[in-house]
C-alpha cells in the first residue's frame, strides 16, 4: 500500500459529505483507531499497549480502547478520570508524566493506579513518601535522530542516574522498570535497538548492585502518515522485536509501548475552510492562504514546520502553484508552512473547505480557548 495517498475512511467521508458543521473541526473514526490497535498488537505481541491519552483524550476513542483492553498512559489527574468514566481498570494506568504534584500522586493513589514515572531523585522521594508500595519507572535521556517531533530535552535522566535511582527504589522495596521515547514520528527503525542497548547495559549494572528491574517502557514514535513517509507497522514491529531479542534474550515481567500517535493520527481528518487567498505583493508567485484553523486550533505541531499534514481540496487534479498557508489570528506566530515547500491547485479560493489529512493525533487539545475570540477546534467521532 502506498500510504501518501492513504484516505479517510468512508464513515468519515459520508460525514464530511452532508455536515454543515461549523468549521474548524476534527472527525475521528473510532474503528481505525481499533483497526490501528489490532495492526500493533500483532506487529508487537510481546507488549502491552498502554495509550498516551495526551494523543487524543476523546471518551468515544478512550471507551473502545478499554473494551480492548488495552491499558492507558495518562499524565494528570483529570486524564485518570478520563480513563476511568470509561471504565478502565486502574491497575492499567500509567502515570508517565515525570512531573507530579504531590497531591496528585495522592489522587492517583486514592483512585488505584499504581505505576509513576520519574526522573530524578526528589521526585522518588515524592512517591516513597505518599506511594511507597508503588512500581517505579525510571525514564533514561537518549537523544535518538530521525523523529519528526523529538521528546528528549525535557525528560529524562542519564544512564548513571538511572542506575542510581533503579537502585534506590529497589532499596525502597518498590517494583521498578526502566523507560524511554525515541522521539515521536520516529522514521528511523534503528532506533529502538540503538537505546535499548543502552538500557540492557544500565539494567546489568544495576542488577549488579542489588535491584531487580522487572519492566521495561518502550514508549511511543510509531507513525501516523504524513507527507514524508514512514516505514510500514511491521517493519517497526521487527526493529522492536529483534532489539529485545538480542539486547533481553531472558525477557522481562512486562513489556510496555506507549503509542499515541499511531493510534489516533490516521483516525481523524482536520476541515478548515478558507478564508482568503492573497498575493503579498503583485509580483510575488507565492499566494497566502489563510484557513479558519492555525497555530492556536490544534495544530501546534507545524512549530517549525516539523510535522507536515497532508492536504485534500476540492480542486485536486488541477494546476497547483506554490503557497504558504497560515491561521486566521492576529498573532504573526501563526503560520502553518512557510518554508515547506507546499503546492495548492491554483483555483482555491475563498469558502472552499481544505482538509488537513492524519489530523487526529495531537489536535484537539493543543486548541486554545478562545485565542482572538476564535472558539476551540470542535470534534465529531463517527
Ligand atoms: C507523548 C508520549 C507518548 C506518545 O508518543 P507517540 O510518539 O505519540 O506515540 C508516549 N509516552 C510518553 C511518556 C509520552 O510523553
Amino acid at each position: 500500500m502506498n500510504t501518501r495517498h492513504l484516505l479517510p475512511s468512508a464513515k468519515i467521508a459520508e460525514f464530511l459529505a452532508t455536515t454543515d458543521a461549523p468549521t474548524p473541526f476534527v472527525v475521528i473514526d473510532v474503528d481505525l483507531v481499533e483497526q490501528r490497535y489490532r495492526e500493533l498488537v500483532t506487529a508487537i505481541p510481546s507488549a502491552n499497549v498502554y495509550y498516551a491519552v495526551k494523543a487524543n483524550p476523546g471518551l468515544p476513542l478512550l471507551e473502545r480502547l478499554a473494551a480492548l483492553g488495552s491499558a492507558f498512559d495518562v499524565a494528570s489527574p483529570a486524564e485518570i478520570d478520563r480513563c476511568l468514566t470509561v471504565g478502565a481498570d486502574p491497575a492499567l494506568i500509567s502515570y508517565g508524566n515525570t512531573i507530579k504534584k504531590r497531591r496528585d500522586i495522592e489522587y492517583a493513589v486514592s483512585c488505584g493506579v499504581s505505576r509513576f514515572t520519574i526522573d530524578a531523585q526528589p521526585e522518588l522521594d515524592k512517591l516513597i513518601d505518599v506511594a511507597p508500595a508503588a512500581s517505579v519507572c525510571v525514564r533514561l535521556r537518549h537523544e535518538c535522530g530521525g523523529a519528526d517531533w523529538p521528546l528528549s530535552r525535557k525528560f529524562g535522566c542519564d544512564a548513571p542516574d538511572v542506575e542510581r535511582l533503579l537502585v534506590a527504589a529497589s532499596e525502597a522495596g518498590m517494583q521498578s522498570g526502566v523507560s524511554f521515547h525515541v522521539g515521536s514520528q520516529q522514521r528511523d527503525l534503528g532506533a529502538w535497538d540503538e537505546t535499548l542497548e543502552v538500557v540492557a547495559h544500565i539494567v546489568g549494572r544495576a542488577r549488579d548492585r542489588g535491584a531487580m528491574p522487572s519492566f521495561l517502557n518502550l514508549g511511543g514514535g510509531f507513525p501516523g502518515t504524513y507527507l514524508e513517509d514512514a516505514p510500514p507497522i511491521h517493519a517497526y514491529g521487527g526493529a522492536v522485536r529483534d532489539a529485545l531479542a538480542l539486547w533481553f534474550p531472558e525477557g522481562l515481567d512486562e513489556i510496555m509501548i506507549e503509542p499515541g500517535r499511531y493510534l489516533a493520527a490516521d483516525a481523524g481528518v482536520l476541515r478548515s475552510e478558507v478564508v482568503l487567498v492573497s498575493r503579498r505583493s503583485p509580483e510575488d508567485d507565492v499566494r497566502w492562504v489563510y484557513l479558519d484553523c492555525g497555530k492556536f486550533h490544534g495544530l501546534a505541531e507545524t512549530m517549525d514546520e516539523a510535522i507536515r499534514y497532508r492536504l485534500r481540496t476540492p480542486h485536486d487534479g488541477t494546476p497547483t502553484g506554490q503557497v504558504a498557508l497560515a491561521g486566521p489570528t492576529c498573532d504573526s506566530a501563526d503560520v502553518l508552512y512557510e518554508k515547506t515547500a507546499y503546492e495548492l491547485p491554483l483555483a482555491l479560493a475563498e469558502g472552499d473547505m481544505v482538509d488537513i489529512l492524519s489530523a487526529g493525533a495531537y489536535t484537539t487539545t493543543y486548541s486554545s480557548v478562545g485565542f482572538n475570540g476564535f472558539p476551540p477546534l470542535d470534534e465529531h467521532f463517527v
